[in-house]
């Protein structure tokens, strides 16, 4: 298994672990953003979020949920933002599903979710929503 996560995971290789379950790992990012930069992975090896089973999405956004403060804290931050890079196309470097909680503070120099994206719709809000509902059975 070549997966670096799952070989954290597993302990084969050190990381700074915070926290964990018997669902979830959390440990610090190697190359942190910031201080407190914790990932936040489930033990099973599933690259995309939507291939993740319900009992594990369960734990990981608990998981998530439950370190967005000590993470803030521990960092003297006053926000956080929390991510995931879900697929190679969006830059995803370990198929691993990874959750990022990143602290921010106000003139951090980062930037919001929004300053990811150059907008380029090339459809009417209505169909796109028709066709992901239909996808989604909702
Ligand atoms: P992503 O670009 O969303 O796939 O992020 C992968 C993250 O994993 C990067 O922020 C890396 O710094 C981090 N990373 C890679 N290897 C390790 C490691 N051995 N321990 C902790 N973090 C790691
Ligand atoms: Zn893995």
């Amino acid at each position: 298994m070549s997966c670096i996560f799952c070989r954290i995971v597993k302990g084969e290789i050190a990381a700074e672990v915070v926290a964990k379950d018997d669902r979830t790992l959390a440990f610090l990012d190697v190359s942190p953003l910031a201080d407190g930069h914790v990932l936040v992975v489930p033990r099973a090896h599933v690259a995309l979020l939507e291939d993740l089973a319900p009992e594990d999405v369960h734990a990981l956004f608990a998981a998530v949920a439950r370190l967005a403060g000590p993470a803030r804290e521990a960092a003297a931050a006053e926000g956080s933002t929390v991510g995931i890079n879900n697929g190679p196309a969006t830059g995803q470097t370990v198929p691993h599903v990874h959750v990022h909680i990143v602290p921010r503070r106000s003139g951090d120099g980062g930037g919001t979710v929004h300053s990811i994206f150059r907008p380029r719709p090339t459809r009417p809000v209505e169909d796109v929503a028709r066709d992901i509902r239909r996808l989604a059975g909702s």
